[in-house]
């Protein structure tokens, strides 16, 4: 239930609706604006309570039963588009956000070519997976922790946030002190323990969109880190599984527009998954941004033929390079810088 606190509202209203709610054994999440405060109420019984019962309460303007199944990634908590801040740089804001790098951190000079690649074209985040969930045991892992300590060293030695997937529970307080933003990969969207876990790390997240989920259930399972009282959370669509297999994934174009009418949180597109091959990345690339997404998580290896990982979905530093030039158009097209 979403309770809406008239304009003017006193803290004292806006608290006894708080404690109704938790003499109900209810869970109560604040969004106090400077206009208007809106309460979310949660609990799974809260289908079965009357609207009146916070409705009668003094400074109370309206109550609104939330249908959808996700509550606080909706707009009917939280209207204006949120900026998530990672290390000075804003993903979600009137700029677009490009993340690049390669698929696994392989070795210290492929990452510190790849940090000087991407830096170079434009890039504000640096991604590389020192966690590998691979598709079979026999396939190469990452580095782990060694992956991790590659990273810390090159970020101070770019300047660049790093962004890389954490994959166990056991691990989120260790990554969250190596990387400035934990990636939750498709495989593991509805790792509920694994999504609080990262919730309660507090540091900023990006949360891949599980390969055969739908809008309803990703939009769900931000739900499980917002809970969790950590807001910086960044979708990212990475392409659906679908009967097509003349790519890796089918990019859900329209999962751009679906998020951004109902939600508030900052979506980014990673068309390197999605496409499966380095010559359709771009198209998909440029789809995306024409289409609303606030950023781009891109595979890019300094060497694609020597990679360990995803070497034929990864751009060439060329490729790469182009790629960016030519997304400053389509971004000024619909309003944004690059
Ligand atoms: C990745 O980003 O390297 C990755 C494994 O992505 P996904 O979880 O989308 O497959
Ligand atoms: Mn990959």
């Amino acid at each position: 239930m979403i309770v809406e606190m008239r304009r003017g509202a006193s803290r004292e209203e806006i608290d006894a609706v708080a404690e109704r709610a938790k003499s109900l054994g209810l869970d109560v999440q604040m969004n106090l604006g400077t206009d208007k405060t809106v309460v979310a109420i949660l609990g799974s019984n809260t289908g079965k309570l009357q609207t009146d019962i916070f409705g009668v309460l003094p400074g109370v303007e309206s109550v609104t039963r939330i249908m959808k199944p996700y509550k606080l990634a909706s707009r009917e908590f939280h209207n204006a588009d949120a900026v998530v801040k990672v290390n000075g740089v804003e993903i979600g804001g009137k700029r677009i956000t490009v993340m690049a790098g390669p698929c696994a951190v392989e070795s210290e000079s492929q990452l510190s070519k790849s940090a000087e690649i991407v830096k170079a074209a434009g890039a504000k985040i640096l991604r590389g997976g020192a966690f590998k969930p691979r598709t079979s045991p026999f396939s190469f892992q990452g580095l782990k922790k060694e992956g991790l300590e590659l990273l810390r060293r090159v970020h101070r030695e770019y300047g660049m946030p790093v962004i890389s997937e954490v994959t166990d529970t056991q691990e989120v307080q260790e990554m969250s002190e190596y990387c400035d933003i934990l990636q939750v990969g498709s495989r593991n969207m509805q790792n509920f323990v694994l999504l609080s876990a990262v919730g309660r790390a507090g540091c900023p997240v990006v949360l891949k969109r599980g390969f055969s989920c739908t809008v309803t259930e990703w939009l769900t399972a931000a739900d499980y880190i917002l809970a969790e009282g950590n807001n910086q959370v960044i979708l990212c669509e990475r392409g659906i599984r679908t009967f097509e297999d003349s790519t890796r994934f089918s990019l859900d174009i329209s999962s751009i527009p679906v998020i951004k009418r109902a939600s508030y949180l900052p979506l980014i597109v990673d068309p390197s998954h999605a496409a499966g091959h380095y010559a359709l990345v771009p198209a998909l690339a440029k789809a995306a941004i024409a289409a609303g997404a606030d950023g781009l998580l891109i595979e890019v290896h300094p060497n694609p033929k020597e990679a360990l990982v995803d070497g034929l979905q990864s751009l060439t530093p060329s490729d790469f390079g182009r790629l960016m030039r030519e997304l400053k158009p389509i971004a000024e097209a619909v309003g944004r810088t690059i």
